[in-house]
């Protein structure tokens, strides 16, 4: 039976790649660092089938976990097909409320938590004389945007050191490829504050978001993709050896774009930017009566 592991796959895109696999006939091991989220998205795939799928808890951040993950499946497997690193988090917002220590934590969970699995994986596919390496960037990796600095600079990050390993990995027999989603319906905003902290503007992405995501299904899936469908069209894109792979279509287009014109993008951001210089204060003080009754129409939903 071919082997995979797949880094925050409890949520979303990852839960995705590991139904995708498991529907290929794959066993997956399935990690997260929410370990009941884990072991309930490896239940759900064990009882679909036809492969198999397994949970552990790992922290991407922690070196010695992923590695001892990745060769459990070798070791327990006798052969490590795919690795899919892929856990990340929304860091980002205004730079002048950011801190140094967000800029880290996308660096860790982001670019190292991905290394963290290139690493160990490699080698043994080196040894092995073959395997595939998916990372998941994003299209913030090609197409960087305003008020996404940590967030941008980490997926540009693994969009570099993915093409750069995939130019030397061919030699090895090893593929590899990039995953650059554009927005997809999963948690990634619902997480937010465990990437940022509870700020305002957190406060106000969720809850926007959770009034919003009761109809993104509706939304087609050639504008906001679902991690289902998403996951599928990655992993036979994969199989093909793609380098990159760009969902839903319009990435394209909009990365050709950004090639073209660099600053076209960075102008947007400025226009957008000014906006938001002057609609802010207004809005954080409107959020912040809420608390006080004033506002009865803001009030959050409770997540589900
Ligand atoms: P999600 O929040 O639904 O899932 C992310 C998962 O990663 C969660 O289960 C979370 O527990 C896990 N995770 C977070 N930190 C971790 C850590 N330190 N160690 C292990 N697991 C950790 O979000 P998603 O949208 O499925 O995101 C998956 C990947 O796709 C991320 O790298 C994200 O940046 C990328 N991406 C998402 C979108 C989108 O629109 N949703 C677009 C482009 C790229």
């Amino acid at each position: 039976m071919k082997t995979a592991i797949v880094t925050g796959a409890a949520s979303g895109i990852g839960r995705g790649y590991a139904l995708a696999l498991v529907e290929k006939g794959f066993y997956v091991l399935v990690t997260d660092i929410n370990g009941p989220g884990a072991e309930h998205v490896a239940a759900e795939l064990n009882a679909m089938g036809p492969g198999k799928a397994e949970a552990l808890r790992v922290d991407v951040t922690d070196v010695d976990a992923v590695a001892a993950a990745v060769h459990r499946v070798k070791d327990e497997h006798g052969r490590l097909d795919m690795i899919f690193n892929n856990a990340g988090m929304g860091v980002l917002g205004a730079v002048e409320e950011l801190t140094v220590a967000h800029w880290r934590k996308a660096n860790e969970v982001m670019i190292m938590g991905v290394v963290h699995g290139v690493q160990p994986a490699y080698k043994i596919m080196v040894e092995q004389g073959y395997g595939h390496i998916v990372n998941t960037a994003s299209s913030a990796g090609l197409v960087p945007f305003a008020f996404m600095g940590p967030y941008d600079m980490a997926k540009h990050a693994v969009v570099g050191l993915t093409l750069s390993l995939r130019g030397e990995a061919a030699a090895h027999g090893i593929k590899v490829t990039c995953v650059c989603p554009g927005p997809v319906n999963t948690n990634i905003v619902r997480n937010v504050k465990d990437a940022i902290g509870a700020t305002t503007e957190a406060d106000i992405a969720v809850t926007a978001y959770d009034r919003v995501q009761p109809y993104l299904h509706l939304i087609p899936e050639f504008i906001i993709a679902s991690p289902e469908v998403l996951g599928r069209k990655v992993l036979r894109a994969a199989l093909r050896d793609r380098a990159f792979v760009l969902l839903p279509g319009y990435m394209r287009p909009l990365w050709w774009l950004q090639r073209l014109a660099p600053t076209a993008l960075v102008a947007l951001g400025t226009a957008f930017s000014r906006v938001a210089k002057v609609a802010r204060p207004s809005i954080a003080e409107r959020w912040e009566q809420r608390d006080a009754g004033d506002r009865e129409d803001l009030a959050p939903i409770e997540a589900k």
